[in-house]
């Protein structure tokens, strides 16, 4: 039972290889994979880069080559859910991907001869993920503690796109689009959807979160180099060692 722990950026994971006792790395498909145990478990560490291609076939990788069987996404998203703040965690339930359009032919937003729309992330690894992140007492620190209370975590639908959204109107268009249809998505990134597809198609059990990066507003730029630097490896670090702590 390997455990595949994927992120798009370095910085989203820095810190975990370090931590692997008989730490080994792989190259393969152009990118480097960490190998090793922690917490006594067999892990498999990737970095996909970003978007849902390179995100799909580092999931394909980590299946078919270092037999991962399941997935954990750890990175930044963008907060597009009513009260879900920079420095606040997301746990996806579910994806779907926001620029899929094959309407007329499809409903939008359903994947093509899939039937289906949203992918459900597994309910026990999504479970221990959601109890490793409240019991890790994470806070942002810095000027990303934007009120005194420690970060709230959620659980919902994370839409995923090859679009870095940074714009309100932006936000404000892609709520509405996505609310016509019946979903209400807490976050925006652009790799979770691909990861959730390729899970499914191999029946691998698949867990993600995110933690708020930005508002995928006019000052997401902004605030993305900062805290992908400074906040999101720690929240990497300390709720997936909970995680580790609690997997069967
Ligand atoms: N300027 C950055 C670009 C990062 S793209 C760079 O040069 O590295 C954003 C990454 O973080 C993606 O992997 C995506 O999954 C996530 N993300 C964070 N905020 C996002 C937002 N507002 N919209 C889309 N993706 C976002």
């Amino acid at each position: 039972m390997t455990l595949a722990i994927l992120s798009a950026l370095a910085e989203e994971q820095q810190g975990i290889f370090e931590q692997l006792e008989q730490p080994r790395r792989v190259q393969h498909a152009g990118r480097s994979f960490g190998l090793g145990l922690w917490y006594g478990q067999p892990v498999v560490l990737a970095l996909s880069r970003i978007g849902k291609v390179a995100a799909a076939t580092t999931a394909t990788a980590l299946i078919e080559r270092f037999g991962a069987s399941r997935i954990v996404f750890t990175g930044v998203a963008g907060g597009v859910g009513e009260g879900v703040q920079v420095g606040d965690v997301v746990v996806a339930a579910d994806f779907l991907q926001h620029d899929m359009n094959a309407a007329p032919l499809f409903p939008p937003y359903e994947v093509p001869l899939y039937d289906q729309t949203r992918f459900r992330c597994d309910e026990k690894l999504t479970t221990t993920l959601l109890i490793a992140a409240s019991a890790s007492g994470i806070c942002a620190g810095g000027r990303f503690c934007l009120n005194p209370e420690p970060p709230r975590i959620h659980h919902g639908l994370v839409a995923s796109g090859d679009r870095f959204v940074s714009a309100a109107s932006e936000v404000q268009a892609l709520q509405t689009a996505l609310r016509a249809h019946g979903h209400e998505a807490l976050a925006v990134e652009m790799e979770g959807a691909a990861v959730a597809q390729v899970c499914h198609d191999y029946g691998v059990p698949f867990a993600a979160m995110r933690s708020i990066s930005d508002r995928a507003d006019d000052t997401a730029h902004v605030d993305f180099p900062e805290f992908i630097r400074s906040v999101a490896s720690r929240y990497a670090q300390t709720i997936l060692a909970e995680f580790m702590q609690r997997l069967g």
